[in-house]
């Protein structure tokens, strides 16, 4: 395990953030419906990991509860004044308690060879198959 002291923002700049991630441990690409939408690439870390540092009050925030499921699983993050997505946030016990699901594509100092090297995994959450990737990945 080797943390990296991640700094992201959003197009503008309003939304900046630090997190220490680890990127052995892989970044996630999911075709639900809403990462599907966006086009959604995330890495994961826990929420002492995770330190906004400006912007809270230029964010909008979107939830939405899968079928079959109680509740939202995550609050997903994005600046009001250039759309970008930050991340999406939840709790859960699965995930060890609060955890953000970063975009990566919002990192500024991690470079192209760092997330080629890191581990891509995809997840078929579409059919709540976290632990599989789905038969198709062509678009994801
Ligand atoms: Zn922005």
């Amino acid at each position: 395990m080797s943390l990296k002291h991640v700094l992201g923002s959003c197009h503008c700049g309003t939304v900046r953030y630090q997190a220490d991630v680890d990127l052995s441990k892989g970044t996630i690409r999911c075709n639900c419906s809403i990462c599907t939408k966006a086009r959604a690439w995330f890495t994961f870390a826990g929420g002492e990991q995770f330190h906004l540092l400006a912007g809270e009050s230029n964010m909008s925030s979107y939830q939405w509860t899968p079928p079959g499921r109680p509740s939202p699983l995550l609050t997903y993050r994005f600046c009001k004044t250039c759309g970008v997505r930050i991340y999406g946030t939840g709790d859960a016990e699965f995930m060890g308690g609060k955890f953000y699901a970063l975009a990566v594509a919002t990192f500024d100092n991690v470079s192209t060879d760092e997330l080629a090297a890191a581990p891509l995994r995809f997840i078929d959450n579409r059919h709540d198959r976290f632990d599989r990737a789905p038969e198709d990945t062509r678009l994801m």
